[in-house]
């Protein structure tokens, strides 16, 4: 079969690997989606820490197929079943897991960094991620491509879910790419009074506009702070999200809040790890700041019923369909900032709703 294996940082390259095989609880699944997360790029480019240097892998952990092979003990999924697979493992002892955080698990295992990912055509889920949790069933009606975007959305969804954001609140969120689309839709679905999004680029934007935002912000033609004091009586931000990687946009975040104002540091900041932040203003305003990353089982199950319900439709975001063997070309298209979300698709129509029966070549 195929895979995309990246080698060292830069060397990826689509080549025939042994197809896995199955034994115990492990599940074999020929991936139709896989979309491309700026992680993905990261570790394309500079690695991982627990990627050893030289140590092959197959990055991808956004990802939807059919099962097309289960081990003899596996139970609740067969040949067949579309299901996606959530890509932190916890180790299920520590407290975190034991909290039902596997995405802060320290000893955590991941789809795409310690385990071979989506990028490739078929994707073994070994037992333990099974029984861990991991793999869920696909709703009817949704397609592969949706499917695979529900890990990002349920990123989205524990950031905004920790902010409790209501009725009352002016939203704020700072970028307009996947993630500050994603945050645009919870934050319409949250019932917030207002979802002010700011990005550079307009195209961007429009999306944005496309998907509920009530006001778009060029931050190239106009002054955030000012547009946010405009539209809340000079108050403030109720709630804002950093959703671009950018230590400016951090620094700025806290001073557009209004009293007793919150804030979810989304993006990660790389290497550029600390912003100055005047903790007087914290301090006399009352402000609440929160980060996180990443998402649980739980609340990636809330999230696929939402998508499932038809209550949030991630459709528009996927943009670009690439083959597997087109791969390079999907990651240039995913770190270009152009469009939307990248998918990798490997078997048949990624926005295909029902599964495809047909055993896997050689099986
Ligand atoms: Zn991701
Ligand atoms: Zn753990």
């Amino acid at each position: 079969m195929r895979a995309a294996v990246l080698h060292r940082p830069g060397e990826l390259a689509v080549e025939d690997v042994a197809e896995p095989t199955v034994v115990g609880d492990d599940l074999l699944v020929r991936v139709r989606a896989a979309s491309i997360c700026g992680t993905d790029l990261r570790i394309f480019k500079h690695g991982h820490f627990k990627l050893r240097d030289g140590q092959p892998r197959v990055l991808g952990h956004e990802v939807a197929g059919d099962v097309v092979a289960a081990g003899p003990r596996v139970t609740g999924f067969h040949p067949g079943t579309r299901v996606t697979v959530t890509p932190n493992v916890g180790c299920g002892r520590c407290d975190m897991c034991r909290h039902g955080y596997n995405n802060m698990c320290p000893d955590y295992e991941a789809f795409g960094i310690s385990i071979d990912g989506g990028f490739q055509e078929l994707l073994r889920v070994p037992g333990f991620a099974v029984q861990r949790g991991n793999v869920f069933a696909i709703p009817d009606g949704v397609s592969y491509a949706e499917a695979a975007l529900v890990e990002p959305f349920s990123c989205c969804y524990s950031g905004q879910r920790g902010l409790r954001v209501g009725p009352e609140d002016v939203v704020v969120i700072t970028g307009a790419g996947p993630i500050g689309a994603f945050h645009v839709l919870l934050g319409k679905l949250a019932g917030a009074r207002k979802v002010i999004v700011s990005n550079r680029g307009r195209p961007r934007l429009d999306l944005a506009a496309r998907l509920g935002a009530d006001v778009c912000v060029g931050v190239r033609e106009q002054d955030l702070a000012e547009v946010v004091r405009e539209h809340t009586g000079g108050r403030g931000a109720d709630v804002v999200i950093t959703a671009v990687s950018d230590p400016q946009v951090q620094a700025q975040a806290a001073e557009l809040l209004a009293p007793h104002g919150r804030l979810n540091y989304f993006a990660g900041l790389g290497a550029a790890r600390t912003i100055p932040l005047d903790t007087n203003a914290v301090h006399y305003k009352g402000l609440t700041l929160t980060g996180t990353t990443g998402s649980t089982n739980g609340d990636y199950g809330r999230c696929l019923r939402l998508v499932g319900e038809r209550r949030a439709d991630l459709s528009p975001l996927v943009s670009e369909v690439f083959p597997l063997e087109k791969i390079h070309d999907a990651f240039d298209y995913a770190s270009s900032g152009a469009g939307m979300k990248a998918m990798v698709a490997c078997h048949g129509d990624p926005h295909a709703t029902t599964s495809d029966p047909a055993p896997a070549e050689g099986r």
